[in-house]
C-alpha cells in the first residue's frame, strides 16, 4: 500500500482501525500474525564458532604442539595433562565470552524504546516493538519516530531524515495532503519514517509499516550494532598482551640458548620454553575486565544508572567535573504556583482582583493535564488554576494555533477561538516575555507599559528569584487572523500579570554534592533559568559559595572560547543559557583536562551529550534523541544517582587495576625465576605442566575474584586520575615492586627445594 498517495479515512478503513486507535485485543492479534516492531539483529556469536575460535587461538595452537611433542617423546602424562589443560582453558574463556556478551546483550534489552500510541482513545506508553500496523501514534519533538506512519495531523511537525535520505536539512511535514505515486522518499510530506527524528512539533498518525517491512528494515546494511565489546580499554589490554608476548618469547628462546649452552636436556628445555611463553600471556585479562565491567554495569543498572555503552564505566571512574541540570535533576520538578503579581502589587493567595485573562493564559497556554501528564511547570499552572476558578476547566475552548515552547525562545504561544474571538495568550521567562509587551494590564484596563513599571516589575522579579522562585510572566492580545505555521505573533503583547512557583531541592542532593567534593569532583550547575534563582538554589545546594563565578548565556556570547576555558574552573552556576551554549562548556572543561560528565534531556542537548566523556540522558523525560546520544541514562532522573555511579565506576577502575597488577606481577615473576635459574645454571625445579597449571589456576578465577571485589570507602576519598588511564605510574611502579618481591621471595623457596633435591 502506498499510503501517502491515499486519503486518511481510506488508510483508516483499509487497516481496519480509527482516530481512536486499535483495542490492545486486536493489537495484540496482529502482534502474534506479523511479529514484532524490531529491525533484524546481527546473529549471535554461536557456541560451535566460539569453540572454532578457541582452538584456532595462537595460545592454543602452541599448547596442541607441546602435547604433541610430549606424547612423541613417551611423556604420556605431560601430554594429557597438557591436554585437559587446553580444554579447561577453552571452556573457561568461552564461558568468559558469552557471560560478557549477554550482559551487554541484557543492556541493550533494558534501554528499549518507548511510543505513544493511542488504544481504546486513551494515550499509553508502550515498547516501541509492540506496535503493530494500524496502531495511532502521537510523535513529539525530541523522539526517534519508531514505525513508518501515515500522518493524521501535524503541528508545525519537522523530521530529519538524514538516516535514510541523506537530506540533512529537517523536512516540514503536511498530513493532509494526498501525493502522487511516484515520490521520492524525501518528498513524501505526508509521512513519518522509522528511525528518523522529530526535531520539532507534534503530530499523529498511522502506523502503516513496522520491523523489516519500514524503509528502514529495507536497507540492510543499516542494522550492524558497532560491537560494544571493543572497548578502548580492551584494546589497550590486548596491546599489553602482544608487547608481554613478545617479551616473553624473546626471553624463553633466551632461556633455551643459555639451557641449551650449560648442556641441559634439550626437550625439558624445549616444553619450559614453550611453556612459559605462553604463561607470561595475561590471555584471561581483556576478558575479565570486560566481566568486570559488565558487572559493575549491572549493579548500576539496579541502581538506576543505564550504561549504555561499556567505556563509560572505565570513565566514569576518572570524571573531574559533572555538569548537571537544574529542573527535576536537583530539584524534585513539583511545582506550586504560590505567588503571583498584576501591575505592580503580589498577591498571595485568592484574589478578587485576579484578571480573567491570567486564568485563562495559565489555562490554555498549557500542553498538560491535571493529572501529573506533561510539563511540572504546566501542572503546577493548571493546579493553580483549579484552586481559583475550577468551573474555567468545564467550558469548551478550539485551539487554532501553537508556536511551541522552546529553552532558545524560553516563550510559549497559542491562539484560541474563544466565543468567536481569536485570543493569542504567551507565558515564558519574564524578561523574555516583557520585551515583547508594549502593553500592560492595570485594573482590566490596558495602558502602556512604562520603562519605570518595567523596572519595576524586573526589580521585583530579581528580589524573588534570589529567593528561589521560579517566575513566569504572561501576555495575551486579540487578533483577528489565524496565523500559518511558521508565522511568529509573539510581539504587541499585553503583558498580565507573573507567577511565582516553587520547586524543592531533593533532599538527598546535598549530601552527594559533598561526596562528590570529597572525591575531588566539581559539581556546575546548567539552567535555563534566572541567574538569581540558579544561584539561590545552588547555593542551598552547596554547588556555589561566594567565591565562585556564576555566568549567564549572554556572558557566555560575549566570550571567546580560550577565554571561556580560561574562566571556567571558577565557574559554578551556568544560568539562562540556551542548550546550544552546553556545546561550549564541555568544550571548555575538556580543554582544561577535565573530564567531564553532562546531563542533558532534549533534542538542543545532544551535541554537548556526544562531546562529553560521560553524556548522562534522563530516563523518564529524557527525549530519544537525548538518549541515544548518551553514555548512560538516569532512570529516575536524579542525580543523586550519578553518584552511585562514579562510586561503581571507580569500584570498577580499582577492581581492574589490582587484576592487572595481580596479573602481571605474577605471570613476570614466574618467568624470572625461571630466567635466573637458567643463567646461574641452577636446575629448574618446575616442570612445564607446572607452569601451565599455575598459569590456569590464577589467570582465571582468582583474577576475577579480585575484579568482584567490594566497595572500598576510600576510592571515594582519592582525587581523580588526572589522564582517565588505568596504566598510571602508579599502577606500573606497584607491578615492578611486587613482582621483585614474588620473585625473590619465589627465587629462594625455589633455592630451598633446590638444596633439598640436590643434597638429601
Ligand atoms: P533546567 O535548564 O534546569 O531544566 P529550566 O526548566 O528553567 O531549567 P528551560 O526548560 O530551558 O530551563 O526553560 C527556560 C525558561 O523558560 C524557564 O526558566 C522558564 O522561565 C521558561 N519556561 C520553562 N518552561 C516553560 C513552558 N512550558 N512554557 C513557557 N515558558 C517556560
Amino acid at each position: 500500500m502506498k499510503a501517502y498517495a491515499e486519503k486518511i479515512e481510506d488508510i483508516f478503513k483499509k487497516l481496519n482501525t480509527s482516530k481512536d486507535g486499535l483495542t490492545d485485543e486486536e493489537a495484540l492479534k496482529r502482534l502474534v500474525l506479523n511479529g514484532k516492531n524490531i529491525l533484524n539483529k546481527k546473529k549471535k556469536t554461536s557456541i560451535f564458532k566460539m569453540v572454532l575460535s578457541q582452538l584456532t587461538d595462537k595460545m592454543i595452537i602452541i599448547l596442541f604442539i607441546a602435547a604433541f611433542l610430549s606424547f612423541i617423546l613417551g611423556e604420556q602424562a605431560e601430554g594429557i595433562v597438557i591436554l585437559i589443560i587446553i580444554v579447561i582453558n577453552a571452556v573457561i574463556s568461552i564461558v568468559q565470552e558469552k557471560k560478557a556478551a549477554d550482559a551487554v546483550e541484557a543492556l541493550r534489552n533494558m534501554n528499549a524504546p518507548m511510543a505513544n500510541v493511542i488504544r481504546d482513545g486513551t494515550v499509553k506508553q508502550i515498547p516501541s516493538s509492540d506496535l503493530v500496523v494500524g496502531d495511532v501514534i502521537y510523535l513529539e519533538a525530541g523522539g526517534i519516530v519508531p514505525a513508518d506512519i501515515r500522518l493524521i495531523s501535524d503541528n508545525g511537525l519537522m523530521i530529519d531524515e538524514s538516516a535514510l535520505t541523506g537530506e540533512s536539512e529537517a523536512v516540514s511535514k503536511e498530513a493532509i495532503v494526498v501525493l502522487d505515486e511516484n515520490l521520492a522518499l524525501g518528498d513524501r510530506l505526508n509521512m513519518a519514517f522509522s528511525s528518523t527524528v522529530v526535531n520539532y512539533g507534534t503530530g499523529t498518525g498511522i502506523v502503516v509499516a513496522t520491523g523489516m517491512n519500514t524503509e528502514v528494515g529495507k536497507i540492510a546494511n543499516m542494522l550492524e550494532n558497532t560491537d560494544e565489546l571493543e572497548t578502548p580499554l580492551k584494546k589497550k589490554l590486548e596491546t599489553v598482551g602482544k608487547i608481554l608476548s613478545i617479551v616473553g618469547i624473546i626471553v624463553s628462546i633466551l632461556i633455551f640458548i643459555i639451557g641449551f649452552i650449560y648442556g641441559k636436556d634439550v626437550i625439558s628445555l624445549l616444553m619450559i620454553s614453550i611453556s612459559l611463553a605462553i604463561s607470561v600471556i595475561p590471555e584471561g585479562l581483556p576478558a575479565t575486565a570486560t566481566i568486570v565491567m559488565a558487572l559493575g554495569v549491572q549493579r548500576m543498572a539496579n541502581k538506576n544508572a543505564l550504561v549504555k555503552k561499556l567505556p563509560a564505566v572505565e570513565t566514569l571512574g576518572s570524571a573531574s567535573v559533572i555538569c548537571t541540570d537544574k529542573t527535576g535533576t536537583l530539584t524534585q520538578n513539583k511545582m506550586t504556583v504560590v505567588k503571583t503579581l498584576f501591575y505592580d502589587e503580589l498577591v498571595l493567595g485568592k484574589n478578587s482582583k485576579m484578571p480573567i485573562s491570567f486564568l485563562l493564559g495559565c489555562l490554555l497556554c498549557n500542553n498538560a493535564s491535571l493529572n501529573e501528564v506533561g510539563d511540572p511547570t504546566e501542572v503546577a499552572l493548571l493546579e493553580y488554576v483549579k484552586k481559583e476558578d475550577e468551573g474555567l476547566f468545564s467550558k469548551k475552548y478550539t485551539r487554532l494555533f501553537e508556536q511551541p515552547f522552546d529553552s532558545d525562545r524560553k516563550k510559549m504561544t497559542v491562539v484560541y477561538d474563544i466565543d468567536g474571538r481569536y485570543e493569542c495568550y504567551t507565558k515564558g521567562a519574564l524578561e523574555e516575555v516583557l520585551e515583547v509587551c508594549p502593553y500592560i494590564l492595570k485594573n482590566g484596563e490596558i495602558i502602556s507599559l512604562t520603562l519605570e513599571v518595567k523596572d519595576k516589575i524586573l526589580k521585583e522579579c530579581e528580589r524573588l528569584s534570589s529567593e528561589a522562585y521560579r517566575i513566569l510572566g504572561f501576555a495575551s492580545k486579540k487578533i483577528d487572523f489565524v496565523p500559518k505555521e511558521g508565522d511568529n505573533i509573539e510581539n504587541d503583547l499585553i503583558f498580565i500579570g507573573l507567577s511565582c512557583m516553587i520547586d524543592p531541592p531533593r533532599e538527598e542532593v546535598m549530601s552527594a554534592i559533598k561526596a562528590f567534593k570529597e572525591a575531588g569532583i566539581k559539581v556546575v550547575m546548567i539552567t535555563g533559568d534566572h541567574k538569581l534563582t540558579a544561584t539561590a538554589i545552588a547555593r542551598g545546594l552547596g554547588i556555589y559559595s561566594d567565591d565562585d563565578l556564576v555566568m549567564t548565556g549572554e556572558e557566555l556570547d560575549k566570550v571567546s572560547d580560550k577565554e571561556l576555558a580560561l574562566r571556567v574552573s571558577k565557574v559554578t552556576v551556568f544560568a539562562r543559557v540556551a542548550p546550544e551554549d552546553k556545546l561550549r562548556i564541555v568544550k571548555a572543561f575538556k580543554k582544561n583536562g577535565e573530564v567531564c560528565a553532562m546531563t542533558g534531556d532534549g533534542v538542543n542537548d545532544s551535541p554537548a551529550l556526544k562531546a562529553a566523556d560521560i553524556g548522562v540522558a534522563m530516563g523518564k523525560v529524557g527525549t530519544d534523541v537525548a538518549k541515544e546520544a548518551a553514555d548512560m541514562l538516569l532512570l529516575d532522573d536524579n542525580f543523586t544517582t550519578i553518584l552511585v555511579a562514579v562510586k561503581e565506576g571507580r569500584r570498577v577502575y580499582s577492581n581492574i587495576q589490582k587484576v592487572i597488577q595481580f596479573l602481571l606481577s605474577g605471570n613476570i615473576a614466574e618467568v624470572l625465576v625461571v630466567f635466573f635459574s637458567t643463567i646461574f645454571n641452577l636446575s629448574v625445579p618446575i616442570l612445564a605442566v607446572h607452569i601451565l597449571f599455575i598459569n590456569l589456576v590464577t589467570d582465571t578465577l582468582p583474577a576475577l575474584a579480585l575484579g568482584v571485589d567490594p566497595e572500598n570507602p576510600d576510592d571515594m576519598k582519592r582525587k581523580p586520575v588526572k589522564d582517565g588511564s588505568l596504566f598510571e605510574k602508579g599502577l606500573v611502579t606497584r607491578v615492578i615492586f611486587y613482582l621483585l618481591g614474588i620473585c625473590f621471595v619465589k627465587g629462594k623457596s625455589l633455592q630451598k627445594v633446590i638444596y633439598k633435591y640436590n643434597y638429601s
